[in-house]
Formats: structure tokens, sequence, C-alpha cells
């Protein structure tokens, strides 16, 4: 069967349910735990945080299936199916024998995947009544996608910009004005977390970390509001899961298997997203599959992280998580791809790499934008950078291919645009784009002050 540029999905095939790998995972994620008293969160205590329903998907290691509400069923209408695409142009051009396909999720406004999550949480919170949400981005495209989801529930929202990005990308900013959130450049003075980071490092630029501490204490300090999150939790990934029985659905309607399963991973949610379904087989044991992660390398989670418990936030204000991590001190490099720029990781993908379900590799931006690069220019759309890691290790997956002569089936989470990047991509062709990598000794001191527990 001759096989179409791109595999469309009609709407009524948008799926009608979240899928939650957790729930044929042997080994369960650890429990997000209380710092005071090292205990299991309970959800009354992550209540106070987090609007209630969400509260009882982020608990539920149980039940496998979620049905989506009406109301983000609809919303996901003007936007999806998103489209799964054969990369015969990409392969032409690398004169591999591999398959590649990618599902892109750069078709909105907000230009990621962060929407279908974002979306999720402002209805659960707008059911709960709330007035409003806060939260923190660092590239913008987290913020981007959550102003959107409250505009269209008419929620406040309140935005914690990482300051470098607040100064490098206005525009991101615009839109989410324009979507009507507010946005303050963090490290702030609204919040006694800024203030202290503030007098601690007065000419930080920030951090994702610092800027959740901001977020969380925003929320819980003004009634009637409640904090969300982008990507890490086990929420966020359940609702991006349908990215990956989009693509299980379109696959499966001319009978491909893949062979190989890569997604970028900052915190973890798209890659969550798109390997759920087919993790869920690998793990009922119907069917295997290579799943690779790929982080930058001047923020190696996995690679060169530890299997631990730590805090979230740099404010440390947030419940430990079981992840691998860096610590929640490590800054890492100005490293262009400021969605992977996170010291932590999703408790799920942290499980399952740690059962070596999952592998991961690490890639140096330079030779991300080159794959950038060369995307581009034969399939047409412009990617992300974070989105870019995975064309990265896709091209070196393919390559690979075409030294053996197998005929590898490649999928990839082609997670968004990059038009808000210019600058980085500035820096790329005008050759000035450096890579840095943390030395050992800098991931030791910064991994000796995880939290004892
Ligand atoms: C946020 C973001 C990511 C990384 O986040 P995950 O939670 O790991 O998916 C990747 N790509 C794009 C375009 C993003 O905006």
């Amino acid at each position: 069967m001759e096989i179409p540029y791109k595999i469309y999905l009609n709407e009524d095939e948008i799926p009608k349910q979240w899928y939650n790998v957790r729930a044929d995972m042997k080994n369960k994620p650890a429990p997000l735990l209380n710092p005071g008293t090292l205990q299991p969160m309970t959800a009354q205590e992550l209540e106070q945080v987090f609007c209630a329903d969400l509260v009882k998907q982020e608990l539920d290691n149980d039940t496998p299936y979620f049905d989506i509400p009406e109301e983000i069923y609809q919303f996901y209408k003007m936007y999806r199916p998103s489209p799964l695409v054969r990369a015969y142009f990409l392969e032409k051009a690398l004169d591999t024998p591999a398959k590649i396909y990618y599902k892109f999720e750069g078709n909105n406004t907000s230009g990621s995947h962060k929407l279908n999550s974002a979306i999720a949480q402002a209805y659960y919170a707008k059911k709960q009544g709330l007035k409003g949400v806060t939260t923190e981005t660092g590239a913008g495209q987290w913020g981007t996608a959550l102003s959107m989801a409250c505009a269209f529930f008419d929620l406040d929202c309140k935005v914690y910009m990482v300051k470098c990005s607040y100064e490098q990308k206005p525009f991101r900013r615009e839109v989410m004005r324009t979507y009507g959130a507010s946005v303050t450049p963090s490290p702030s003075n609204e919040t006694e977390v800024g203030k202290k980071i503030l007098a601690e490092f007065p000419g930080t630029t920030g951090s994702l970390g610092c800027a959740i501490s901001e977020a969380v204490e925003k929320a819980v300090s003004s009634e009637g509001y409640r904090y969300v999150l982008g990507s890490v939790l086990a929420q966020v990934v359940l609702h991006q899961s349908i990215i990956g029985l989009e693509t299980k659905t379109a696959l499966d309607k001319y009978g491909i298997k893949p062979d190989i399963i890569i997604g970028c991973a900052g915190g973890g949610s798209n890659l969550g997203g798109l390997i759920a379904p087919f993790m869920g087989e690998k793990l009922r044991g119907e069917a295997d599959y290579r799943v690779i992660a790929v982080e930058p390398a001047s923020c190696p989670s996995f690679t060169r992280g530890k299997y631990a418990y730590d805090f979230c936030d740099t404010g440390m204000v947030c419940p430990l998580a079981k992840m691998y991590t860096l610590g929640s001190g490590f800054i890492p490099a100005a490293n262009h791809a400021g969605g992977l720029r996170y010291h932590g990781m999703s408790s799920i993908l942290s499980q399952l790499y740690d059962d070596g379900l999952m592998e991961a590799v690490s890639v140096e931006q330079t030779a991300v934008f080159d794959a950038a690069q060369k995307f581009a220019r034969v399939e047409g759309i412009l990617p992300a950078p974070e989105s870019s890691h995975a064309i990265r290790a896709a091209v070196d997956e393919a390559l690979k291919c075409k030294e053996t002569g197998e005929e590898k089936t490649i999928v990839f989470g082609l997670t968004g645009t990059g038009y808000f990047d210019m600058y980085a991509y500035q820096r790329f062709n005008d050759g000035e784009m450096t890579d840095r990598i943390p030395t050992d000794a800098e991931l030791a001191e910064s991994l000796s002050k995880l939290p004892k527990v």
C-alpha cells in the first residue's frame, strides 16, 4: 500500500479518552513526598496547590483510561488531529533505507504540543469555580498555550516568565498578553521567594525552577487561584497521551509497526505522551519497540543525572519527586532549547528508564541545529530547537540504517515550530553557537545537595 505524505485522521478519530500508562507499569513511579514530613503527599495537601480533579489524575496509578470531557474535546477539534508525516524528502536527502515518520504538534498558535495539557488544566480550574491560575514559563511555549486556554474558558492567567526569555523573546510575551495573560519577569519582587533569590543573586536572569517557586507562592497566597505546570507531572503525561494515541491510530491504518520511537525530553511530557500506547503494549508483552529520549548535553538529566528524590523547584517549596535529576540548584548553561533546560524529569519516564524499558542519548546543540537546518530545507517546517533534538537522533538512527542496509521504521515527535527562536538560528547561521557541557565536578557539586530522604 502506498503511504501518503501525510496520514490524516478524521475528526471523529480523535481519541475520546486519554491513556494512563502507569496502569500497565509493574513498578509504579514513586509518589510525591511532602518535603517536611517525607510522607507521600495526600490529595488534601496537593489540593492546596492544584485543582482537585487534576490531583485525582495525578495520584491515580491504576485507571487505564480517562474520558476526555466534551468541552476539551471540542477545543481539540480546533487544531487536532495533528498530522503524521512520512518524511519522504528527508529519507531521500539522507539516502537511507529507513522509513521516517514525524508527528507534528506545531499546528496551533502556541506552536507546540503544550496546548494539549493547557486546555485540560484550564478546563478543570474553571469547573472548580476558580478565578484563575498561575504558572511559570521558560522559553514561552507553555505560557502561550496556557494563555490561549485561559482565554477560552475566561480565566485569569498569571505567568512568571524566566527573565532572560522575557527580555530575549518579547514577541512571545506579547502573544501571551494578547490572549489576556499578565506576564512578570522572574525572579520578581512580587513574591517572598523572588525577593530572596534576588537578594542572594542580584544579577540573575532567572531559571525555570525559580519561576516555579514564584508561581506556586502566588497561587497558594491568592484566593481562588491554583498553580498549573506544563510538564513533569503525571497528569500532563496523561493529557499528552493524545499524541501517541493519534499516532498509533494513523500507523495502524496502514499496518505500520515502528521499530524506534524518538522524542526530545525536557520534563518528559511530549515523549511520555507519544510513547504511552506503545509502551503500554511493551509493558503488557504484546509488542516491542526501542524508545529513545533525547536531551541536551548541557542539561543531561537522564544520561548523567541521579535517580533520587529531589525538589522540583529552586525555592524548595514544591513536593519532592523521585526522578532523574541534576539537582534542583543546577542552572544549565544558556542553551537555546529553553524547553529542555529543566534539572529533573517526569517520574513516570524516570521509572521506565530505570527499568531498562527505554534509552536516552544526549546531543550537543550545534549538531542539533545542523539537523534542524537540514530538516527545514527538505521538509519545509522550521522546527523548534527542542524538537530538533529528536530530529538529530532520528537522523543519526537513519544514517546507521544506511550503513547496515536495514529498513527500520522510525517515528519521532516534532513538538513545535521555531519562529520565536530566530535569535538561536542567527547564532547558528553566524557560526557563533557554542556548547557548554557541565563538568563531572559541577554535576557532583550540584548532586551533593540532594535532599536526604
Ligand atoms: C516544552 C517543550 C518541549 C519539552 O517539554 P516536554 O515536557 O519534555 O515535552 C519540547 N518541545 C517543545 C516545542 C516545547 O515547547
